[in-house]
Order: structure tokens, then C-alpha cells, then sequence
């Protein structure tokens, strides 16, 4: 915050005066009709960690406009949050361990997975449970030979008034999705043989939701397509996210002068630099550097030298070059040529959302097309 405001509010007129972030709502809701035009069944928004960085607030409740109608997140806290803010509707949390607030979800009517029989023991009187089987990640819920047991000892809770059982759910390691929904299937035979009728079975995560309707089921769950990232490439969302940074300072530099950190890069000609107030603390990812890019001046511009912490070079070439107070876009959606978080994921060896859920909280944040 300490960057923001005051400084140079002379630049008010071109944009500011720190790093923002500019988070769409309309694109939220665009995707998620995307989404929901795409799914057989039902949509479940997964908000988990700030709705991907964007705020779960916020896009919870442009998800819910456009066609979600269950929110989805890991921990009960982000759960009882989401309740706190005001937002009704149907809510599962699923990953805790046996020792959460268990009587504050069912108070607050959040539906929990269950993925073992110590977590089935936890549930108190009144719980609306999801089973939650592995169907080939070995990350998280019940193993093949434990599911017996589990949906065994679920449905002797049902009867006994302690836990209704309203879902079966897995999640897709991504390769080998026939391999994993037959083991679903199979899972699901065995819930029914041991009596239970879940009414919502879900698998599919945003990429599924896009290329595999036979895993529909009763409801997907999309995290990342909601705010514009498309795990599988095939269809166009729209990026609800976009970091710009006015320039700081301005430089003229001879050919060969060495940039930043450790000398890494030198200046190939006679150029001009420019310094934008926007680093790795700020979630710019370090290893980006050598490649990395962002619009200046209707010009895609490289970065010179090391990514620095809270500031990072750029190089605006031989020309007239940037200006004191001109806004550079690190990334957006792409329509004005800027790059996109999917290129800098690209540049950096990662995924587009580790990038959006790893910015810092030092840009000024600005929401747009709520409503
Ligand atoms: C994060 C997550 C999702 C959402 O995945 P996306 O690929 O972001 O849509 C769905 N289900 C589970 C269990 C998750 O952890």
C-alpha cells in the first residue's frame, strides 16, 4: 500500500500511481455461461483460494448470476466466509481434517466430503455429506478398499438420522480419463448395492466440463474457467484478470550497458528503459525474466535483466520510448495485444493459475461489470 497514492498523484491522469489489478466480473459471467451452456448437469463455482485470486466474493456472486448454482471450496473457513458475506445456496467444502468446525457447516448448512471413515465419525448429527473417492489421482479421498467400507458405514449413519448422504464425488487427474471414470461408475454401483441414493454425483473439473460431457454427471465443478483459464485449449474464455504498472522512470541507455541483478542482460543497441513499480513480491514469477513481455505504448516490449522484487526494467527499443506516468499492461486478456497470464505461465515453466492465485496484495485492486 505504501507505493499507492500519494507520491505521484500528479499522474492521476494516465492511471495512477502503483500496480492494479483489475478484476472483470462480466467476464466471470460470460465464462460461466460458457460453462453452463457446455454441462449437462449443474454448475458448481469453486471460489477456493479467493476465487483463484480474483476474489470469491465477487466472483461467487457473478457465477451465481450467470447459470452457477452451487459454490464450491476447500476449507470450511472459505466456506464459512463465503456464508458470512451473505451468499445462500448450496456450498460443499472438501478438504478438512476430522477435527474442523464440523457443527459450524452443518449450522451454516455446508455440505462436506468425506473421504475416510475417521472423517465419517466426525460428522455430527445433521451433516449433509459428499463421499469422496480416488479414482486414480492418490491424492485425495477414499481408496478403492476402503469405499466398501466407507459407503457401508455412510449408510448406517443415514439410517440412524445422523448424516444424509447427498453425494458421491472424485476428481480427474487429467490423463487417462476413461480409466478414471470407470472406476467412478464402479464406485457409484457399490453406494447404490450398499443402499444409498446420491443425488449429486460429480467429477468433472473445468477441462472435463469442456471436452468430456460423458463424466457430467449431475454437476461439474469449474474453478479455473470461471475466471478465464481453459485447462484444455479449446475454447475461447475470456481472462477476468489484468495487472498493469505506470513507468516510473525513463532512461537512455549506450549499447552494452548491463541491466539489474547480476548483469544477465545488456542492452543489444543504443535503447531506451523504462522502470515499472511491479515485482516477484507482487506475484510477477522471477523465472519469467529472460522471456517475459508487456505492452507499452501499443508495443509489446521485453524485460531487461533480473525481475526484482518490487520493480522490473523494460525494454522500449531505440525510439522515442515510453513517458514518465504511461501505463504498461503486464497482462489481460489479450484484445489489446497485451500479454496473457497463459503467456506468462508459458515464460515462467508454470500453470496459468498459479500465477493469478500467487499475485501479492500490494496492487490496488479494482473490480468492473458487477452488478
Ligand atoms: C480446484 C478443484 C476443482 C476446480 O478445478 P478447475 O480445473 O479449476 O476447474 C474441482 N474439484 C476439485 C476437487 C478441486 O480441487
Amino acid at each position: 500500500m505504501a507505493t499507492g497514492g500519494v507520491g505521484r498523484a500528479g499522474a492521476a491522469t494516465s492511471g495512477g500511481s502503483a500496480a492494479r489489478i483489475t478484476v472483470d466480473l462480466g467476464a466471470v459471467a460470460d465464462n460461466t455461461r460458457t460453462l453452463a451452456a457446455r454441462a449437462r448437469g449443474a454448475v458448481m463455482a469453486v471460489v477456493k483460494a479467493d476465487g483463484f485470486g480474483h476474489g470469491a466474493i465477487g466472483v461467487a456472486r457473478a457465477a451465481l448470476g450467470a447459470g452457477a448454482t452451487w459454490l464450491g471450496v476447500t476449507g470450511l473457513g472459505e466456506a464459512l466466509a463465503l456464508r458470512a458475506a451473505g451468499l445462500d445456496g448450496p456450498m460443499l467444502s472438501w478438504l478438512n481434517p476430522p477435527g474442523a468446525d464440523f457443527p459450524a457447516a452443518v449450522g451454516q448448512r455446508v455440505d462436506l466430503a468425506v473421504p475416510s471413515l475417521a472423517h465419517l465419525a466426525a460428522m455430527p448429527r445433521g451433516a449433509r455429506i459428499h463421499l469422496h473417492l480416488d479414482t486414480g489421482m492418490a491424492r485425495d479421498g477414499a481408496t478403492a478398499g476402503e469405499w466398501v467400507a466407507l459407503c457401508r458405514a455412510a449408510r448406517e449413519a443415514e439410517l440412524g438420522g445422523r448424516v444424509t448422504v447427498v453425494g458421491v464425488m472424485s476428481h480427474l487427474a487429467g490423463p487417462d480419463t476413461p480409466a478414471a471414470l470407470r472406476r467412478f461408475r464402479a464406485g457409484l454401483e457399490i453406494a447404490y448395492a450398499m443402499g444409498l441414493r446420491p443425488r449429486v454425483r460429480h467429477l468433472a473439473a473445468t477441462a472435463a466440463t469442456l471436452t468430456a460431457p460423458e463424466t457430467h454427471f449431475d454437476l461439474v465443478r469449474t474453478g479455473a474457467g470461471l475466471v478465464g483459464i481453459d485447462p484444455s485449449g479449446t475454447t475461447a474464455l475470456r481472462g477476468a484478470m489484468t495487472l498493469t504498472a505506470p513507468v516510473v522512470e525513463v532512461r537512455r541507455v549506450a549499447a552494452g550497458t548491463p541491466v539489474g541483478y547480476d548483469h544477465t542482460w545488456r542492452a543489444p543497441r543504443d535503447t531506451t528503459l523504462a522502470l515499472l513499480p511491479v515485482g516477484y513480491a507482487d506475484g510477477l514469477p522471477r523465472s519469467a525474466g529472460p522471456r517475459g513481455e508487456v505492452l507499452l505504448g501499443g508495443r509489446r516490449c521485453r524485460i531487461a535483466g533480473r525481475i526484482s522484487m518490487d520493480q522490473v526494467v523494460v525494454d522500449t527499443g531505440p525510439g522515442d520510448g515510453a513517458r514518465i506516468g504511461d501505463i504498461a499492461v503486464v497482462f489481460g486478456p489479450g484484445d489489446g495485444g497485451e500479454p496473457t497470464v497463459t503467456e506468462w505461465a508459458g515464460w515462467a515453466g508454470t500453470l496459468p493459475h498459479e500465477i493469478v492465485t500467487g499475485l501479492g496484495n500490494r496492487p490496488h485492486r479494482h473490480v468492473v461489470g458487477g452488478n
